[in-house]
């Protein structure tokens, strides 16, 4: 069985203590990682910050973007390799792991393009000045990776911090470790200078503590559960460095009478089908125009009923969950959906033969739930959508702005002046009009408001997210 090791200033390190590596298709044991330490952090720390006081921390901002390009060729080369591996790891169908491969490539495609295009300004001042400013890397930079997407978060996150100059530790989710180690290989084989990129794999709770409290930082990247992001928040506010927040959401489609109502059905399910729902953006709640409630329920339950969930590799609609520990909280919601007699008015199938180990469950649809219900206010992290029905745009703005979360929200009409009106009055970070996913959109700013966090990743936002601005005022007479 393979033993995987932590990648620290360049060199692979043998751990003590390992973890498991759990195939959710089939609950088995298929590898081992390191179990980081607070020294292993420690170590990584000092050696991205040697590599920002020796040869990463002198190169052009060309030339690390030539780097970040040769990485990006690499994981294009490797993709079918890296998305089988994400498949397995994560327990998401292939096509998923491909799209995932793909989606990382471009990450450090579209960011290796643009570490040179960051500029500061000149600044009209008093005369006899000059005076300009620049963006300036915060140092070493440290991110945490959650289980759900570790190929597309890891490119989101590490992309830009690198293209801007920092050097990352990275503490990918000990559920899903494996593509962040292939990509350390990749990025060593790409010529990356020794300490620019680290990855220590282990717990949360250790070495994810010890990155984030780790006075060696500059600034924490995040992305999971609230409960962790508020830690995280909590750590950084001792060491007062910046943070990027991503928590998730209870993301809502507003669905009016006049949309394409087949074309909205479509994407309505593909967004809570794709990684079996455990997906922040996943559009988990769906607010019907009352006067097509019952239309469009009928034609979401027809394609509920064609879904299936099996194992990853036989690349059906959905994988299992993630582990145990999501099998059982899914359940404990569907358990409560009918506790309150709410109806399961759709519902996938789980495929014969699926291995009886694997962490699966149905995806399902409940009709007519309330706003305020717990299924409609938390988030499942699971394929499980709930129907709203809406009197009409007003009820609709209501009700898509009723839950602690803003993170996505789509709209579905042919009526323009109606679909921006709402966007300007949704408190989410993306609205998505006629569209859900927009393609995947690495070009696209992508963070929370409320609940859902704060920051902006992707885009050119996520950049200077990850720099300082330096004013830098001349007098010359
Ligand atoms: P989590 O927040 O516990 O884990 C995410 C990452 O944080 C992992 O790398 C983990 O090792 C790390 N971590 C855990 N405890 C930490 C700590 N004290 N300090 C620093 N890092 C720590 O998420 P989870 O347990 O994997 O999943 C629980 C729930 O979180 C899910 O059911 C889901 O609702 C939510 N979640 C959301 C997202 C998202 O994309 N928004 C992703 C994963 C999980």
């Amino acid at each position: 069985m393979q033993i995987y090791r932590n990648f620290i200033g360049g060199a692979w390190h043998k751990s003590t203590e390992t973890l498991q590596v759990i195939d959710p298709s089939d609950g088995t044991t298929v590898a081992r990682i390191a179990r980081g330490t607070v020294a292993d952090i420690s170590a990584a720390v000092a050696a991205a910050q040697s590599a920002l006081d020796g040869e990463w921390g002198l190169l052009s901002a060309a030339e690390r973007g030539r780097l970040l390009t040769r990485l990006s060729q690499l994981i294009r080369r490797d993709s079918e390799k890296l998305a089988r591996l994400e498949s397995q790891d994560v327990g998401k169908p292939l096509h998923q792991g491909r799209a995932d491969a793909s989606a990382c490539a471009r990450y450090f495609e579209f960011y290796g393009g643009a570490a040179d295009k960051v500029h500061g300004d000149t600044i009209p001042y008093e005369e006899g000045f000059t005076v300009f400013s620049q963006w300036e890397p915060h140092g070493v930079t440290g991110h945490i990776i959650p289980w759900n997407y570790p190929m597309q978060i890891i490119g989101r996150s590490v992309g830009p911090a690198l293209a801007m100059g920092n050097a990352c530790v990275v503490k990918p989710a000990e559920d899903a470790s494996l593509t962040a180690l292939a990509l350390a290989r990749l990025v060593e084989e790409a010529g990356f200078p020794a300490g620019a990129l680290n990855v220590v794999t282990g717990l949360g709770e250790e070495a994810g503590a010890a990155l984030t409290e780790h006075p060696g930082i500059g600034h924490v990247s995040f992305t999971g559960s609230p409960e962790v992001g508020t830690l995280v928040q909590q750590a950084a506010a001792i060491n007062r460095i910046p943070v990027t927040l991503e928590l998730g959401g209870k993301s809502p489609h507003l669905v009016f009478a006049d949309a394409d109502l087949d074309i909205a059905a479509a994407a309505v399910v593909s967004a809570i089908v794709q990684n079996c729902g455990q997906t922040c953006a996943a559009g988990s709640r769906v607010l019907i125009e009352d006067a097509v409630y019952g239309d469009f329920t009928a034609n979401l339950s027809a394609r509920f009923s064609t879904l299936q969930a099996g194992p990853s590799d036989r690349n059906l609609d959905l994988g299992p969950l993630i582990n145990a520990q999501q099998l059982a909280r899914v359940k404990k919601y569907i358990d409560i959906a009918e506790r309150d007699r709410l109806p399961i008015i759709g519902s996938g199938t789980i495929a014969p033969n699926a291995p009886e180990g694997g962490y699966y469950t149905k995806p399902i649809l409940i009709g007519d739930v309330p706003p305020d219900h717990v299924l409609a206010q938390e988030e499942v992290f699971g394929p499980v959508l709930v129907a709203i029905r809406v009197r009409d745009e007003a009820d609709a703005l209501r009700v898509a702005n009723g839950t602690p979360y803003g993170l996505v929200s789509g709209i579905w009409t042919k009526d323009i002046a109606r679909a921006m009106r709402l966007s300007r009055k949704l408190r989410s970070g993306q609205v998505l009009i006629n569209n859900y996913g927009a393609g995947g959109g690495i070009e696209l700013p992508f963070g929370g408001m409320k609940g859902s966090g704060h920051g902006r990743e992707k885009g050119f936002a996520a950049l200077y997210g990850f720099a300082s601005l330096k004013t830098v005022a001349v007098k010359h007479g």
